[in-house]
C-alpha cells in the first residue's frame, strides 16, 4: 500500500502488517528518486518502478530493513558511516548480534537455527544472517540530500544500533524515524552494540526537530502529537529501569531480573525473545552501573547503591 504524504514523499507499507520480517519504506518520487530501506516486501514494491530508483538509503543493518536490497539492482546503496562494517565485516556483524553471550544467558549452547525465529514469506528474497553489500557511499549526521522538489537530512540516532539513522524533511516537517518506532512494544536494545544512553539522547534529538508527521518502520503514520508519542515511547524504557532498580534493593543476577518480566513487552518465551529480553536487562545494568546507581557483587549479582 502506498500512502502519499506529498507529491514526492510516499510511504510504502508491506502488504501485511509492518512487523518483522517487514518494515515500512519511504519512497521519494522526485528528480532523483530514492527509497529509504528495503524491507517492505516484494508484493509492496511490485507496483513501483524499483528498477529505476537512483538511491537506496539504509537506515541501519537489521534484516527487516535490508532483506529486499536485491529489488534495487540499479540503485546506489548508501548507509551511515558508523555502520558500514555491518555489510563488510562478517566477524564484527556476528559479534554485534551478541550471540557469544547466548550460552551464558540461556544456560545452553545456541542451536544454529535459533535466530531464524519466523518462517520467511515468499516475497522476502534474502535469508537470515550476514548480508554483504558493496556500498556506493556513506553518509554522516547532518548530511543534506537535495532530490529536486524536496530535500532530506540524515540524522544520526544511535542506540538501537550504532549507525542507526533517521531522515528529516524540513520543508514538509516529515520525519522517518526507522526503528525509533513509537510502537507500544517500546524501545528495543537487545544486541551487543545497543546503547541505552545513546537511545535516550536520540529520542530527544528527534523531538527537538519538532516534526509534524512521523513515519516509522513499524507503525502507522502519525500526523499529530508526535512529541507526546515519542516521550511515551521513551517512558516505557525508563519505567523498565525503575522496576529493575527497585528490585535491586536485594542482590540479583540477570536471570532473577528476567523472571520478573519487567520488560513485559518482550516476554514471549521463544528462545530468541528471551535472549533479547536478557540482553536488554544487561543494557539497563550497564547504564545503571555507569551512572553509579548499582554495583556488581559476587556471582554476577548486582545491588542498588
Ligand atoms: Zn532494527
Amino acid at each position: 500500500m502506498l500512502i502519499e504524504l506529498t507529491n514526492q514523499i510516499k510511504v510504502v507499507r508491506p502488504e501485511v502488517q509492518s512487523v518483522f520480517p517487514y518494515s515500512n519504506s519511504l519512497y521519494i518520487d522526485d528528480e532523483v528518486s530514492a527509497m529509504i530501506d528495503a524491507g517492505a516486501g516484494g508484493n509492496a514494491y511490485a507496483k513501483l518502478p524499483v528498477q529505476d530508483i537512483d538511491l537506496l538509503f539504509i537506515s541501519h543493518h537489521h534484516f527487516d530493513h535490508i532483506n529486499g536490497i536485491s529489488f534495487f539492482n540499479n540503485a546506489r546503496k548508501i548507509a551511515g558511516r558508523e555502520e558500514a562494517w555491518a555489510f563488510q565485516d562478517e566477524d564484527l556483524y556476528i559479534k554485534s548480534t551478541g550471540y557469544q553471550r547466548w550460552e551464558d544467558l540461556m544456560g545452553k549452547p545456541k542451536r544454529k537455527d535459533e535466530d531464524e525465529f519466523t518462517e520467511l514469506p515468499a516475497d522476502v528474497p534474502a535469508n537470515y544472517g550476514y548480508i554483504p553489500m558493496q556500498l556506493a557511499g556513506e553518509f554522516k549526521d547532518g548530511d543534506i540530500f537535495n532530490m529536486g522538489q524536496t530535500s532530506l537530512t540524515a540524522v544520526h540516532t544511535p542506540g538501537h544500533s550504532p549507525g542507526h539513522y533517521s531522515f528529516f524533511f524540513p520543508r514538509e516537517s516529515i520525519l522517518f524515524s526507522a526503528d525509533i518506532d513509537a510502537s507500544p512494544r517500546g524501545p528495543w536494545y537487545g544486541e551487543e552494540f545497543c546503547d541505552l544512553d545513546a537511545f535516550i539522547d536520540s529520542i530527544h534529538k528527534l523531538i527537538a526537530l519538532k516534526p509534524q508527521i512521523l513515519v516509522s518502520s513499524h507503525t502507522r503514520v502519525f500526523d499529530s502529537g508526535v512529541e507526546d508519542l515519542l516521550l511515551a515511547y521513551l517512558d516505557i524504557a525508563l519505567q523498565r529501569e525503575e522496576k529493575i532498580l527497585r528490585f535491586l534493593r536485594e542482590p540479583h543476577d540477570v536471570n532473577d531480573i528476567a523472571d520478573q518480566n519487567f520488560i513485559d513487552e518482550w516476554k514471549q518465551d521463544k528462545p530468541h525473545i528471551l535472549f533479547w529480553h536478557k540482553m536488554m536487562i544487561l543494557k539497563h545494568l550497564q547504564r545503571l552501573e555507569k551512572h553509579g546507581q548499582v554495583i556488581k557483587i559476587n556471582n554476577d549479582r548486582y545491588i542498588k547503591i
